[in-house]
């Protein structure tokens, strides 16, 4: 691909897949700005390990790269990195990228803003490595390939748990000895690149909503939900690591503690857990189908139907918790791969909420994914908007590139 302008590369790197997305260098990059910079391309490299893919397109959906490659030519996210440095070389010839910013799931008590990298923040971020073990390695990988192979290019690192940074001590305890809270174990909150941009659509889109209480739900493979007052977060189902809160895809959410101390004292072994709770859980662990809300949705098997009517049912549970912190619910956004796109998971959720909050669908807006999915008559608001983490992510980098800050 060539471009006439500089450009900023995302790079999001997750548990068995990188995706790298292109953008323009905005000319300004505040909060205020109305539109985040141009998406130029995308592609991503899947099943790093298992069954490599590396696909690409230029936003007009023009596809620029699409090869499967044997796994022992990309057997881990270091050789999945070498793979997309080079095809970066080539495609990005004429125009080398002016900044990185990278997805990094952790930032702990350090950052509550996007930061420049250098070694400093390194160290620390991989100090961060045993509270995201599935993503913050993978992170770190293609932060330090970039820094081997260009040391002068800025480098940003966007927080997942940034937009959380301002919690009260309320949502930041856990009922253990106080030593441990003071040593950092605290709930941090999770998915917030996305809560951030739901804000600021939220302002947007509806302003009067935006200004009030409102409780996001972010249903994608991980799955979160957090309540905002004024478009600032105070709380979220998410806590010291991003195994906490809503069943997930693969990760089991909220558990009693007591199981993890049966499964050890019947001989796993920490890493064993580790694996089980991080990846043969939730939705897939119920079901024994898949992990993907499309394959169980579209499954009659009664395993299927009980994680998916389990997921709805937990999702309304914590909607109701964080209502409670909110002290009433001015509005309820969906986002994400399931929140914004699946209205059947949206109407199992929002059916839990009639009684108590007096919310109600229109059964065709819901349906088309509209962005107003709730009746004239429900007494809560409910939206399905679409998320963009990585233009967020795009932003955060231009602010530093543009304004060193
Ligand atoms: P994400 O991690 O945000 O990409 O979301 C991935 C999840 O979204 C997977 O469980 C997908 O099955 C789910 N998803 C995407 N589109 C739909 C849809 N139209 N209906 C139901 N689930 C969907």
């Amino acid at each position: 691909m060539t471009t006439a302008h500089p450009v900023i590369l995302v790079v999001n790197a997750g548990s068995s897949s990188v995706k790298i997305s292109i953008f323009s260098v905005p000319e300004a990059a505040h909060e205020d700005v109305e539109v985040l910079p141009a998406q130029l391309a995308h592609g991503q490299i899947e099943g790093i390990g298992v069954a490599p893919h590396i696909e690409g397109r230029l936003a007009d959906g023009t596809v620029v790269a699409d090869e499967r490659f044997p796994v022992e030519l990309v057997p881990d996210h270091d050789a999945a990195f070498r793979l997309i440095q080079a095809r970066l070389q080539e495609g990005l010839r004429d125009t080398p990228p002016v900044a990185i910013g990278h997805r990094v799931v952790h930032g702990g008590m350090d950052f509550a803003d996007a930061v420049r990298i250098d070694d400093n923040v390194i160290a620390r971020l991989d100090a961060l490595v045993p509270l995201a073990p599935l993503h913050q390695p993978h992170n770190l990988t293609a932060i330090r390939a970039v820094r081997a192979a260009a040391p002068d290019l800025l480098q940003v690192a966007c927080f997942d748990t940034a937009f959380h940074a301002g919690h009260d001590p309320m949502a930041q305890l856990m009922a253990l000895p106080y030593e441990y809270y003071e040593q950092g174990i605290r709930r941090f909150g999770f998915h917030g690149l996305s809560y951030a941009y739901i804000a600021r659509r939220l302002k947007q889109v509806a302003p009067d909503l935006a200004e009030g209480r409102v409780i996001v739900a972010h249903f994608g493979n991980g799955a979160s939900l957090c309540a905002m007052r004024g478009g600032k977060s105070v709380e979220s189902t998410m806590g010291l690591t991003a195994l906490d809160g809503m069943p997930m895809g693969t990760r089991c959410g909220t558990i009693d503690p007591g199981a993890v101390l049966w499964l050890a004292a019947q001989g796993m072994t920490p890493d064993a857990i580790q694996a089980m709770l991080y990846g043969q859980s939730g939705l897939k662990g119920i079901s024994g189908v898949s992990s993907d809300m499309r394959a169980l949705l579209a499954s009659d098997t009664p395993r299927a139907k009980l994680a998916v009517d389990f997921y709805a049912y937990r999702a309304a549970q914590e909607i109701g918790k964080l209502a409670v912190t909110l002290g009433g619910l001015d509005g309820l956004v969906f986002t994400a791969g399931i929140g914004a796109n699946s209205p059947d998971v949206r109407a199992r959720v929002c059916a839990h909420l009639t009684d108590l909050f007096g919310i109600s669908l229109d059964a065709a807006a819901n349906g088309d994914n509209c962005q107003r999915i709730s009746s004239d008559t429900s007494r809560v608001p409910v939206l399905a908007l679409q998320t963009d983490e990585e233009g967020m992510i795009a932003l955060s980098t231009a602010k530093i590139l543009l304004n060193g800050g």
